[in-house]
């Protein structure tokens, strides 16, 4: 199916690995001039050169920098004619305990995962509204349908952006402009991230990598972790000009693994 997205422009943050790329892969894949986004320049201009060869006939411009300065959204704003379609998105917080947290830290997790969105957004809707079309999907996590007890930082600042959209997306000046607000739930997904935080448990409880990693999986009902690809399929369809209907949702991408019926 084609989604009527070509010649539209994308900003996507936090793009240079992961879900960002994935979502950038599958909207370049669609026609889409893009905008990436990360910290890191070189693992970013890898990516965006890796784009470009793909296709050759899209813009691909890049901002390094951490998406939560004030300052990088500006310029990530600024690097588009216009924006068209924004994917939020940013690492996640790291896992601890509530006891260890103090204020800075619950400040820096609100300041990724709901503050930072919700700026884009603000910048973003009214002039999508007034051309018509506007898109924007936030991934947020799994977490916030189903607590991870260790990632209190992310199910906290993760919801509070929830229920943000959960009220903005149905506001008529926007749903009634054709523009959309969906958040995007990871479950498990086969990321760095995710290496990471298995490489973590491996060393704690002194199994090899590969065990955690299966052991991880058997628990999901799909028996395997999901693709960046995969998450980026759904993120181009959440954005297609087919979707125009579909506002103010969560949708879980977990391969079955929350057992609730809703
Ligand atoms: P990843 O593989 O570690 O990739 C993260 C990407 O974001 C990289 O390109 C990184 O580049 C960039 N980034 C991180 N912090 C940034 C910042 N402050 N500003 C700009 N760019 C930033 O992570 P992922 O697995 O794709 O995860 C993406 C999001 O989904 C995270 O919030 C994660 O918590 C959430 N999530 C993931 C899973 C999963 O299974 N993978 C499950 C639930 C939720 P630089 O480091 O160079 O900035």
């Amino acid at each position: 199916m084609d989604l009527g997205l070509k010649g539209r422009w994308a900003l996507v943050c936090a793009s240079s690995k992961g879900l960002g790329r994935g979502c950038a892969e599958a909207l370049a894949a669609e026609g889409v001039n893009l905008v990436l986004n990360a910290r890191g320049a070189e693992a970013l201009e890898a990516t965006a050169a890796a784009l470009r060869q793909a296709h050759p006939g899209l813009e691909v411009r890049c901002v390094a920098g951490d998406i939560s300065q004030p300052a990088v959204q500006a310029a990530a704003l600024a690097a588009a004619p216009q924006i068209d379609i924004l994917v939020n998105n940013a690492g996640g917080p790291p896992p601890g305990d509530f006891r260890d947290w103090e204020r800075e830290h619950w400040l820096a997790a609100l300041e990724a995962n709901m503050l930072t969105p919700i700026a884009l957004i603000k910048a973003v809707v009214d002039g999508m509204a007034a051309r018509g079309f506007g898109r924007v999907v936030n991934i947020t996590s799994g977490a916030v349908k189903a607590p991870i007890d260790v990632l209190g930082l992310s199910n906290g600042a993760r919801s509070g952006l929830t229920g943000f959209v959960a009220g903005l997306a149905r506001q008529p000046r926007l749903a009634g402009a054709n523009v959309t607000i969906n958040n995007l739930l990871p479950g498990a997904f086969d990321t760095e991230r995710l290496g990471k935080t298995m490489a973590a448990s491996a060393e704690r409880s002194g199994q090899a990598l590969e065990q955690v990693r299966q052991q991880r999986a058997q628990g999901i009902p799909a028996r395997r972790f999901g693709t960046a690809a995969e998450f980026g399929a759904v993120c181009a369809m959440l954005c297609s000009a087919q979707a125009g209907y579909l506002t103010g949702q969560n949708i879980l991408l977990d391969g079955g693994a929350y057992p609730g019926t809703f």
